[in-house]
């Protein structure tokens, strides 16, 4: 598949309606497509495992969207061939009293993957340049008064640059997936999520709350994504329309990612490949 399509270059101005929501490439079907996503999850496993040997890279996963987008299911469906040792995912939610009490890469920080592991981010640091720009939520929170300039946003935008160059600079590879979903599908899914008793508990009032902000939030990411898409740390953006197509595009994502990392599997030095010659006769001669 031709992931260019998705890929923000460096220095464009992104304008979501040139993403289609409902893209899906060749693929006409679920069915079509699931194949390919199978084999991709089986690869994914593949790379994992040399990557936990090698321990050396580590690969962070963004996923950011409007709710209903799909990032759970993504997130679940995607990853479900993963060894859970060398996984981990955190979900970023309304910070906490004492997450406030810091700066807001410090919960960031504190959740970056080890080595050799792939670190997923459920929401993310771009939170605190989306939801908090949309609301106006960053006069409530603890900064000093003087700092609250008109433009806080794009010394955010130039923090989180900087702060993604030192992780790639680390070894630490972060993709950003921004789910692209449309308000009608999100209205279908929220339509379902109230009709389906089984999908009851997905349903919250405030989605619908978010819902009114929801060209606000479009261009919102638009600059965000304009501002942040670099070669450090590039983002895709996904057509989110059709659950098993964004899941077959993120697949494929990974996939190259990982694969564009050389990886392999340690190689012993003749002196430990002669000591394994020595361990076997010792495990073979056991009385
Ligand atoms: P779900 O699909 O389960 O609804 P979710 O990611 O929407 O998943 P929620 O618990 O519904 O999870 O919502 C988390 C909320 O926390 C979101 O509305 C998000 O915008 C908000 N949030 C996350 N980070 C911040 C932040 N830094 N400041 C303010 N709000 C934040
Ligand atoms: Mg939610």
């Amino acid at each position: 598949m031709d992931l260019s399509k998705f890929l923000v270059q460096p220095n464009t101005k992104v304008k979501l309606s040139d993403f289609p929501s409902d893209y899906t490439c060749k693929y006409k079907s679920k069915d079509e497509a699931q194949g390919k996503l199978i084999d991709n999850i089986a690869e994914m496993a593949d790379l994992q495992d040399k990557l936990y040997a090698d321990d050396r890279w580590a690969l962070l996963l963004i996923f950011q969207a409007l709710d209903a987008a799909g990032k759970d299911g993504a997130i679940k469906h995607v990853m479900s061939g993963l060894n859970p040792q060398g996984t981990m995912v955190y979900s970023f939610k309304q910070p906490s009293a004492e997450e406030i009490d810091h700066d807001y890469l410090w919960r960031i920080n504190k959740s970056l993957p080890e080595r050799g592991r792939i670190g997923i981010f459920n929401r993310s640091h771009y939170e605190d340049v989306l939801v908090v720009r949309v609301h106006n939520l960053i006069k409530s929170l603890k900064m000093p008064k003087s700092l609250l300039n008109d433009n806080i946003w794009d010394v955010r935008h130039r923090e989180i640059r900087d702060f993604e160059k030192y992780l790639s600079e680390n070894g630490i590879v972060t993709v950003k997936f921004f789910l692209n979903l449309s308000k009608d599908e999100q209205k279908r899914r929220f339509l379902k999520r109230i009709e389906d008793p089984s999908k009851n508990w997905k349903f919250s009032a405030s989605d619908l709350k978010e819902r009114q902000f929801f060209k606000q939030y479009q261009k919102c990411y638009e600059e965000v994504i304009s501002e942040t898409s670099t070669k450090y740390s590039a983002w895709y953006i996904i057509p989110a329309d059709k659950k098993w197509f964004a899941r077959l595009v993120i697949s494929e994502v990974i996939v190259s990612v990982l694969k564009s990392l050389n990886l392999s599997y340690p190689k012993l030095s003749q002196e430990q490949i002669d000591n394994l010659k020595v361990y076997k006769e010792q495990l073979l001669n056991e009385k």
